[in-house]
């Protein structure tokens, strides 16, 4: 069992990826000994975040808090993967200081690919003024500008992201790299 603990923090627009890619390293951590939690936004805003909203106070403080839960288990261990848009550059560089084994994750993807997309039918709706404050339409969303790993979900297929991803770990020695039998 591993004991070395860090958070994989993906940022990205609805629909980009984050969680499909969350729930696509899990069982991978979870197989190379690491014990693992996923806090994902969706489930997030329904529990710890209940009745927050989409101002950038609500935002703010809904990213710092899965952030400090972020802390606590990877301080003790845990292999955490956060899943929220997480659209403030400098909220997120706050997360990195308090965590210190971060490695961010941008899930990029073109407006136009996801509203040609639209998991979840919310692009339409947004480009039609029915939703308020919808990141990447009608609310700002701040790019990182050194992340650890870029993946770039509009021409990259699932297992060639999380490829990306394992071997940025691997890399920086939070994963052990899995021996090669002939
Ligand atoms: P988010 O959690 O960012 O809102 P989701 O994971 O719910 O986004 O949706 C992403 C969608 O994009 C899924 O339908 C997924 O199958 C698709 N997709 C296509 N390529 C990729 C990729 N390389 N990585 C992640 N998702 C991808």
């Amino acid at each position: 069992m591993s004991d070395r603990g860090f958070t994989i923090w993906f940022t990205g627009l609805s629909g980009a990826g984050k969680s499909t890619l969350a729930q696509a390293l899990e069982p991978v951590l979870r197989q190379r000994g690491h014990n693992v939690e996923i806090l994902d936004g969706d489930v997030i805003r329904t529990n710890l975040s209940k009745g927050l909203g989409f101002s950038k106070e609500d935002r703010d403080t809904n990213i710092l808090r899965i952030g400090f839960v972020a802390h606590l288990l990877s301080r003790n261990g845990v292999a955490v993967i956060t899943a929220a848009i997480s659209p403030y550059r400098e909220i997120r560089d706050q997360n990195r200081e308090l965590i210190g084994d971060f490695i961010e994750v941008y899930a990029r993807c073109s407006i136009e690919a996801l509203t040609r997309r639209d998991v979840k039918g919310l692009y339409e709706k947004a480009i039609r003024g029915e939703i308020q404050n919808f990141t990447g339409i009608s609310d700002p969303y701040e790019e990182p500008l050194n992340p650890e790993v870029t993946v770039d979900t509009e021409t990259e297929t699932v297992e060639e992201s999380l490829g990306k991803i394992l071997s940025c770990l691997e890399e920086k020695g939070y994963l052990e790299p899995v021996a090669v039998s002939a």
